[in-house]
This record gives structure tokens, C-alpha cells and sequence, in this order.
């Protein structure tokens, strides 16, 4: 079939939860992606974050088909290798002491709030159920994790949902210190928030809420579904700001793109949990944690850290210098960068697709750059090229005010 009709086709089978450009992608190779007509597009969006080490990576090709002749699934009512020397290693570099495998970043967050409740309800008793979260907060789509969402949009053609839930002006340490009672079973907090705008928590902020929780021992959540696992330079987000979560959820980039999620966890919120509490068919099988680890390893690496953080401050430092038009604040850290526009962030999305590079949105006004971390300068400077183009003709009439 050709393209063309494969993407009306889409028009008739498809549930209309997405809004896709008329373009059928058909392979990548590292920073690029190809489309059915042999065009290349620059990718600056990562599949959401997701594909740090580019695509069509020959080590995790590799993984992949050895595993996948050796062993697929099994199940969690088995032990099998990839994911205990996944959990060994996600453990040995990080806060955590145990590790719970789910298959997004939703079910992340929905394993981290039953966890919350099950510490809570034995430490404290059945009254300490609520919840804090943030305002542009996004901890998925689940009934849970939309119940700690913030955007109206999201939420309400789904309501009623998780009762309990109190949301917090992100990074007012004053409103948060109130909202945050003996009531509070957890806070969960992106310290980096992605899909809201990316916006960048303040230390003071991270502080305050560590040290509310421990007040009244709620237990603190870090998402880092976006932020983590090397994205902003530091293998998680929150080591910059010297604060330790008691419980962290993953997903995103963890297998470069087959569905993964993990919560960690301190050893006294394993404490509370017991075989039947919780659980997944898919979750932690084989395929997808050799390739994890695969990926985690290489994450991990000290010298690929210190290459997100020189390309980061390079892509920040170009950002700002181009005095691109339209532009009002430029913000993140590494390689999560958000550009707040005056003006539609979605034309300018579509202005730079039809120049060959991939951007997304952070809501209605902000161009998200997400790129694989494998991303190098001269990357950088063929996407920022790209970028200023699109930029004018997306936003001709703003260009004056900038
Ligand atoms: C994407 C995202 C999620 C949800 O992950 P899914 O795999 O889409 O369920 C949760 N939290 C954050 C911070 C995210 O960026």
C-alpha cells in the first residue's frame, strides 16, 4: 500500500486519540529518521524522550535478537536473569534498595501511589490517604496517575477520579509546606516537570518538600520518567539538587524504546509490601530488561554523562544567543530544553517538520527539544538552523516584539 493511502487508512481504524502530520516513517539510523518518500528528518523529539541512544543502535539490535532466541517471557511467577541483574544494577547507582518493574511510565506512577497508601495505612493507619502534586504536573494517563495530573484538559472528560488529591503552585515552597499534612500519604513531584512546560524546580523548592515529608512522614516521590536516566546530565535529576526521594519512578528511556517502567524504593517502603499487592504479566520479562540493562549500562557511563551536560550547555548557550524571534523564556537542563514562545508552539512544530526536523510541544506555547542524547554540535547547529527558519515563518507577525 502506499503511503498515502496507509495514512487515510489511519483516518478509518484508528481510535482519534492522536493528532499525527500526514508523514509514514519508515526506519532510523541514530539522530535521523526516514519517511516513505527516502526524505530525512532531523529527530529532536527522541520518540518523547525515549530514544536516548538513537535509533537502530546496533548494541541494543544486538541485544535484542540474542535475548529474543533465548528467551521472550516467562511471566513474574518465575525468576529469571535479565531483570535481577537489571534491579542489581538500577540499586547500585542510585538511593533505592529495591525495584518494582512495570511497562510505562503510568504504571509507574500508579505502583508508586498503591505503594504510598500500603506504608501509609500500616505505619500510620486508614486515615493518612492523601495526596500532594503540582500544578503543570504530568504523571500519566491511568485513572491514578491522571489523579496527580494537573491539566484540566486531560482530566476532566474522565472525572470522577482518585479522590484525595491536593495540587501545590510548582515551586511555592509556602503552599506547599501548608498542603502537605498529616493527612499526606505522598507528594510526587517531576523535579523537572517535562510535558508541563518544562519547567525546573528550584533547590529550595526539592528542600522543603523533603523536609515537610519527613515532618509528617509522608513519603516523597520523584517522577523522572522525563527528567532521569542521564537526560539532564546527571544519570538522575535529582542528584543536583542534593535531595533523596523515597520512592522514584522510570520509564521513558530505560530500554531506548520497548515499553519499560520501574519503581525505586527505599528498604521501609519494600517493608510494607507482600506477594499479591501488586503486579503485572508483562512487566520485567527478558527481552525488554536485557535490553535495559543494555541501555543502563551505557547510560551510566560516566564519560556519556559528561557528553549530555558539554552538548546541554552548548545547545543552551546557541539557544540563547540565536535571539530567535517570538522567544520569551528559554529553560531546562541537558538535553530537556523548553523554548516559551508568543505564539503557537504547534505551528512552529509543523514548520520545522516541513524543513526536515522533528520537535514536539511542551502545551500550547512552549517548543520542547528533547533530543537523543547521542545528539553531537553539529547536530545541534543543523536543528538550530532548521529551528530559526521555522521559527520566522511560523511567527512573522511576532518577530517585532521579541
Ligand atoms: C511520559 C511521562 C509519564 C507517563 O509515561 P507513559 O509511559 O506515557 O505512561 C509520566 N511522567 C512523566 C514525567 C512523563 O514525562
Amino acid at each position: 500500500m502506499e503511503a498515502e493511502a496507509l495514512i487515510a487508512l489511519a483516518e478509518r481504524v484508528l481510535a482519534p486519540t492522536y493528532r499525527r502530520p500526514p508523514v509514514l516513517f519508515t526506519h532510523g539510523e541514530g539522530m535521523y529518521v526516514y519517511d516513505a518518500n527516502g526524505r530525512r528528518y532531523l529527530d529532536f523529539v527522541a520518540g518523547i524522550a525515549v530514544c536516548a541512544l538513537g535509533h537502530a543502535d546496533p548494541g541494543v539490535a544486538q541485544v535484542v535478537a540474542e535475548q529474543a532466541r533465548r528467551l521472550v517471557h516467562l511471566s513474574n511467577l518465575y525468576h529469571t536473569e535479565p531483570h535481577l541483574h537489571l534491579a542489581e544494577a538500577l540499586v547500585a547507582h542510585s538511593f533505592a534498595d529495591r525495584v518494582f518493574f512495570c511497562n510505562s511510565g503510568a504504571e509507574a506512577a500508579e505502583a508508586a501511589l498503591k505503594f504510598a497508601r500500603k506504608f501509609a495505612r500500616l505505619r500510620f493507619g486508614p486515615h493518612k490517604t492523601g495526596f500532594v502534586a503540582f500544578t503543570h504536573s504530568f504523571h500519566g494517563r491511568t485513572m491514578g496517575a491522571l489523579s496527580v495530573t494537573e491539566k484540566p484538559a486531560y482530566r476532566e472528560p474522565f472525572a470522577p477520579l482518585v479522590p484525595g488529591v491536593t495540587f501545590v503552585p510548582f515551586n511555592d515552597v509556602e503552599a506547599a509546606r501548608a498542603a502537605i499534612t498529616e493527612e499526606t500519604c505522598a507528594v510526587i513531584v517531576e523535579p523537572i516537570q517535562g510535558e508541563g512546560g518544562v519547567n525546573v524546580a528550584t533547590p529550595a523548592f526539592l528542600r522543603a518538600l523533603r523536609a515537610r515529608c519527613d515532618e509528617v512522614g509522608a513519603l516523597l516521590i520523584f517522577d523522572e520518567v522525563q527528567c532521569g536516566l542521564g537526560r539532564t546530565g546527571t544519570l538522575w535529576a535529582y542528584e543536583a539538587y542534593g535531595v533523596e526521594p523515597d520512592l522514584l519512578t522510570v520509564a521513558k528511556p530505560l530500554a531506548n524504546g520497548l515499553p519499560i517502567g520501574a519503581v525505586l524504593m527505599r528498604e521501609a517502603v519494600a517493608a510494607a509490601l507482600q506477594p499479591g499487592d501488586h503486579g503485572s504479566t508483562f512487566a520485567g520479562g527478558p527481552l525488554v530488561t536485557a535490553v535495559a540493562l543494555h541501555v543502563f549500562r551505557r547510560l551510566c557511563d560516566p564519560t556519556f554523562l559528561a557528553h549530555v551536560r558539554e552538548v546541554g550547555e552548548y545547545l543552551m548557550a546557541r539557544l540563547q544567543a540565536l535571539a530567535l524571534p517570538g522567544v520569551k523564556e528559554i529553560r531546562g537542563r541537558g538535553l530537556l530544553v523548553g523554548i516559551e514562545i508568543e505564539g503557537d508552539a504547534r505551528a512552529v512544530v509543523a514548520a520545522a517538520l516541513e524543513r526536515g526536523l522533528l520537535i514536539t510541544t511542551a502545551g500550547d506555547t512552549v517548543v520542547r527539544l528533547v533530543p537523543p542524547l547521542i545528539v553531537e554540535r553539529a547536530h545541534i547547529d543543523e536543528a538550530l538552523g532548521i529551528l530559526e527558519d521555522a521559527m520566522r515563518a511560523a511567527l512573522p507577525a511576532r518577530s517585532s516584539h521579541a
